[in-house]
């Protein structure tokens, strides 16, 4: 029998996940099906209860029902219970178990598809919403040297810091309170969703091996055009983020890792 999976979210439009998974199936060989399903804003909870009923055994969670969704678990791992939101979630005999990892592929992408070392790197994250939230655990347990998290509103900023600081070295501060070089600057904010600028300094970006959008299909966004004036090193998308985390709930739903490679090379677009 086919095993149904589903992305909820709200708009979803253009979604690539189904894409992700229905390559993976094919590649594992294995008979599942992976809808998008539009929730209203405020029936979250009831879709995910007619999708259960339904013999869901599976589903990833966007914008805006993370934070929903790691409430409504019966069961929530560690990334979730830190960051307080769940991109993924388990049906175990009818409870909904709760993992987030929007983190841990953004560290793989990194790491292993980009080469990127983390290890002692000084880095600069620019947001203090989800994706930061969900970041930056994964980073200090790979061991970075120092974290700074630049935002608007810098009182977002300091609960992350306040919430992680006891595990490495994690400061906030506002945008024109960032101060030297980074080895790795990341854009984990929504400006690029909407082509706006970011009034990060350009010495941030001097010596900096990796200048990362978490925003994927955007081409050059002005944070990359920033990065690259700036003098980063490489530049990247968040591409390989979506196709790494859609793996670690493959693997964690059905038992075995899909290769991601050929994934991110079918959905690369080059950042002209
Ligand atoms: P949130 O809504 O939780 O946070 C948004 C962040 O963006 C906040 O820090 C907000 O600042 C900041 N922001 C928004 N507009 C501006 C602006 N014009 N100038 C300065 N700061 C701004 O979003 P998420 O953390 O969930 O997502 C952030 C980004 O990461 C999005 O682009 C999303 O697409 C991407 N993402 C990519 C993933 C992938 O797999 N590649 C996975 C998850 C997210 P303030 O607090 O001051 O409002």
């Amino acid at each position: 029998m086919t095993d149904r999976y589903a992305l909820f979210g709200n708009p979803l439009g253009h979604t690539k996940s189904p894409f992700i998974h229905g390559e993976f199936a094919r590649q594992l060989g294995d008979d599942i099906s992976y809808e998008a399903i539009e929730a209203p804003v405020d029936g979250f909870a009831a879709a995910v209860r007619d999708f259960v009923k339904a013999g869901g055994k599976g589903f990833n969670v966007t914008v805006p029902f993370k934070v929903e969704a790691a409430e409504l678990a019966d069961e929530a791992h560690e990334a979730v219970v830190v960051c307080g939101a769940s991109n993924c979630v388990k049906v175990e005999d009818g409870q909904l178990v709760a993992e987030n990892f929007d983190g841990v592929g953004l560290v793989r992408d990194i790491v292993d598809n980009l080469g990127v070392a983390l290890k002692g790197r000084r880095v600069l994250f620019a947001g203090a919403g989800g994706a930061t939230r969900g970041a930056v655990v994964p980073f200090l347990e790979a061991g970075v040297g120092e974290i700074v998290i630049a935002n608007r509103t810098v009182s977002k900023a300091e609960a992350i810091r306040d919430l992680l600081g006891p595990r490495g070295s994690v400061q906030a501060c506002g945008y024109e309170d960032i101060s030297g070089g980074f080895d790795i600057v990341l854009n984990s904010t929504s400006a690029s969703l909407s082509g706006a600028a970011l009034p990060i300094p350009p010495a941030a970006f001097e010596g900096a091996r990796l200048a990362y959008e978490m925003a994927y299909g955007k081409g050059k966004t002005p944070f990359l055009e920033l990065a690259e004036r700036s003098g980063a090193e490489r530049l990247a998308d968040g591409v390989g983020m979506l196709v790494e985390q859609a793996a670690e709930a493959f693997a964690w739903w059905r038992g075995r890792r899909p290769d991601t490679a050929p994934v991110i090379e079918a959905m690369t677009i080059p950042l002209e």
